[in-house]
């Protein structure tokens, strides 16, 4: 399977350039980045500290596209939308990553799912994708006896909050206990905020250093608490799911997928 990659230069791009390189079946085909990037023209291979793969950095989707069976995405909302459009166009499958994107944007990626197989996922880590089934487990048990806030923490150059993967376990909670998201998060408090309402979901962001991502769900209770956290200490993992992803959609047929899909825990009882 041809493998292009957009946001190749970025963090998560030199980390999916590794993980292409280190599964058997993906080929890396084409790297991509912003137009105007210094990095347009560099052997993606280098950028990734692998040695030269004779893929240079192209700025545009475009040039590169009919070469390829997926294009796995990790860039910017806007940059995703305009992707989604030409993978749609020339029939190729689509990874999506990029996180921070308006429901109008997602729903660009939903209406692209009706010519491709396009996965989108807001954490392509296994370990999340598994917390995303626990918590459906705990709100469904611990219900509307418990206060639940979502906690999060990542690395200063972060420029969404709260994370896609934040937003992605309120919704979960949200959906299980039968609430709308949109209705009953509230996002950090400050001054006189008044005792707090057991409808609503908070939700708290850190932005410090390096840390590459930690999430944790608390649902707590009188006299006892429960928490499901998990701590990603590398990008590779987030890289290696998405890899993972790109592999299985070559059986798919067109639809909108999601890392759920993928580890076939969809539908499996909780
Ligand atoms: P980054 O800023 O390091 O990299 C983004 C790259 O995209 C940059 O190299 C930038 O030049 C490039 N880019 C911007 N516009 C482009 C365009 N039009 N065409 C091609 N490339 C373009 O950011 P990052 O830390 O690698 O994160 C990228 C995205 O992935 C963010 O939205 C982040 O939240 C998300 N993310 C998702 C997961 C997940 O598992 N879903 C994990 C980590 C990060």
């Amino acid at each position: 399977m041809k493998v292009g990659i957009a946001g190749a230069a970025g963090r998560m791009g030199r980390a999916l350039i590794g993980a292409v390189q280190d599964r058997e079946g993906l080929e890396l085909a084409a790297a991509v980045d912003a137009p105007g990037s210094s990095l347009i023209g560099a052997d993606a291979g280098e950028l990734a500290g692998l040695g030269s793969l004779g893929v240079a950095v192209t700025d545009s989707l475009e040039k590169v596209i009919a070469d390829l069976d997926v294009v796995i995405d990790f860039t910017l909302p806007e940059a995703t939308e305009r992707h989604a459009q030409v993978c749609r166009e020339a029939g190729c499958r689509m990874v999506v990553g990029t996180t921070g994107m308006t429901d109008m944007q997602v729903g660009h990626l939903r209406t692209a799912a009706r010519d491709i197989a396009l996965c989108y996922a807001a954490n392509y880590s296994v370990g999340v994708t598994l917390c995303l089934k626990l918590l459906e487990t705990a709100a469904g048990v611990l219900g509307d006896e418990v206060d639940v806030e979502v906690i999060e923490a990542h690395h200063r150059h972060k420029i969404d909050a709260p994370s896609g993967t934040a937003l992605a376990m309120g919704r979960v909670v949200a959906d299980t206990l039968g609430r709308d998201l949109a209705d009953c998060a509230v996002y950090g408090r400050e001054g006189r905020t008044g005792e707090r309402d057991r409808k609503t979901i908070g939700f708290e962001t850190i932005r410090a250093g390096d840390i590459v991502g930690e999430h944790t769900v608390l649902f707590a209770g009188e006299g006892e608490r429960v928490e499901i956290s998990h701590k990603a200490s590398s990008r590779m993992n987030f890289a290696r799911g998405a890899v993972r992803a790109a592999a299985w959609l070559a059986e798919r047929k067109p639809g909108l997928y999601d890392m759920q899909d993928v580890l076939g825990l969809r539908g499996r009882g909780s």
